[in-house]
């Protein structure tokens, strides 16, 4: 049967299992150029290894991060896994150091599973007074000799900018590999590949998508031989996006500029307001003078944004004081305000601090907000009139 073209203006969505290879010539071409990710013949071959909806929005990221490649998974979590399964080599495996201040999933994946189940050898490193020190970070690239460092562009929910580009240089000149996750400055804020990064993870859950209704992950570099073993591992291992997966992202990334600007300035406004409200002890957000790593902010993402998520501490005599008020402040948002454990939706959503995080974190005065692009008006009425109630 011949198949209709038809003239669609966008990737539609391909659910083909496997692609029709019509003889063994065909057959045996694509198999051999398989791990090349290679575009030119673009032959399909089974949609665990690549499918064409999930190519096109890898070409939507690609543009996006400035990258020569870009592989979509099912999970900012598959994408992480195959991003640093490329370091893994069997026994000759060498030490894999990480920043402390990275996503909690991240930290249970590499005690849980790279630590107790794989028995690599992982260190970590922590922040001074909220801000890395790089001189402190040199000499322990120096004692320890790691096959990469791990971090976060802005960390949560403290929201630490690390300076990428201070850290790929020092990195570099002892030969180490960057690794990124930057899910949340995006590169609309930074693109951290230009500063010398080796791989660029995301959460594509989160702002690409920018709706709550997907998860993926992605994983971007400019290194071919990288690709390749990002390739296979993800083939082997069946991190691979859906094809429908694939087309919501691909639409729904259209619009990722303009939701995240907003987002970003929305976030601005709201910080400097909670930061200038009496019930609020504090404000971490990175646009804050206040916040330890403003200036490094300012450096690495021109001043154009400083993300769009912000942690604030409510004031209380006491612990019990601070906890009811923060259950208050809760309840009295949650019309508009949603207590949702993700972030990067389009309306504003809350975590509360102390009840995720448990002993790293334990103010329970403690609330994270995703800042989403509703009209900033609404957002600042629904927070002052819960604040205004709470005071009466
Ligand atoms: N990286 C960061 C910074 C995150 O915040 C998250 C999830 O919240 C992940 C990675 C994991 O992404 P996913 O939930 O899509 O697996």
């Amino acid at each position: 049967m011949k198949r209709k073209v038809i003239n669609s203006s966008r990737m539609p969505v391909y659910r083909d299992a496997g692609f029709e290879l019509y003889d063994a010539k065909t057959t045996a071409d694509a198999f051999s150029n398989e791990t090349e990710h290679s575009r030119k013949p673009d032959l399909y071959i089974y949609s665990r290894y690549r499918n064409p909806t999930v190519v096109s929005a890898e070409e939507e990221i690609m543009k996006l991060e400035g990258s020569e490649w870009a592989l979509l998974t099912q999970s900012g979590m598959s994408a992480i896994d195959t991003a640093l399964s490329v370091f893994q080599h069997g026994k000759g495996t060498g030490l894999w150091f990480f920043f402390t201040e990275i996503y909690g999933g991240t930290i249970s994946f590499i005690e849980s599973v790279l630590k107790a189940k794989r028995g690599l050898d992982i260190q970590y490193f922590t922040p001074d007074n909220g801000n890395y020190d790089l001189v402190k970070f040199e000499k322990a690239i120096y004692d320890l000799k790691p096959e990469f460092v791990y971090i976060e562009t802005i960390s949560n929910p403290m929201l630490i900018v690390a300076d990428v580009t201070g850290i790929s240089d020092i990195a570099k000149k002892y030969g180490v590999k960057v690794v990124v996750d930057n899910t949340f400055a995006t590169p609309w804020l930074y693109k951290p590949l230009n500063d010398g990064a080796d791989i660029v993870i995301h959460s594509a859950t989160k702002y690409f998508s920018g709706h709550g209704n997907l998860t993926a992950g992605v994983i971007c570099g400019n290194d071919v031989q990288i690709m390749q073993s990002a390739v296979e591992y993800r083939k082997f291992v069946g991190h691979t996006l859906s094809p429908d997966d694939a087309y919501s992202l691909q639409t729904q990334i259209q619009t990722f500029e303009l939701r995240f600007a907003r987002q970003c300035s929305n976030a601005y406004k709201l910080a400097e307001y909670l930061d200038r409200m009496s019930l609020i002890k504090k404000v971490w957000y990175p646009g804050l003078i206040n916040h330890p790593t403003n200036l490094i902010a300012d450096k690495l993402f021109n001043k154009k944004g400083f993300g769009a998520m912000i942690t604030f501490d409510l004031d209380g005599r006491d612990l019990a004081e601070k906890r009811i008020r923060r259950d208050k402040f809760i309840e009295l948002v949650s019309e508009k305000i949603k207590l949702i454990p993700t972030l990067g939706d389009p309306r504003t959503i809350l975590m509360p601090v102390e009840a995720v995080w448990g002993a790293k974190y334990p103010e329970p005065g403690m609330i994270r907000l995703s800042v989403g692009f509703e009209e900033y008006s609404e957002l600042e009425g629904t927070i002052s009139r819960a604040l205004d109630s709470m005071k009466g």
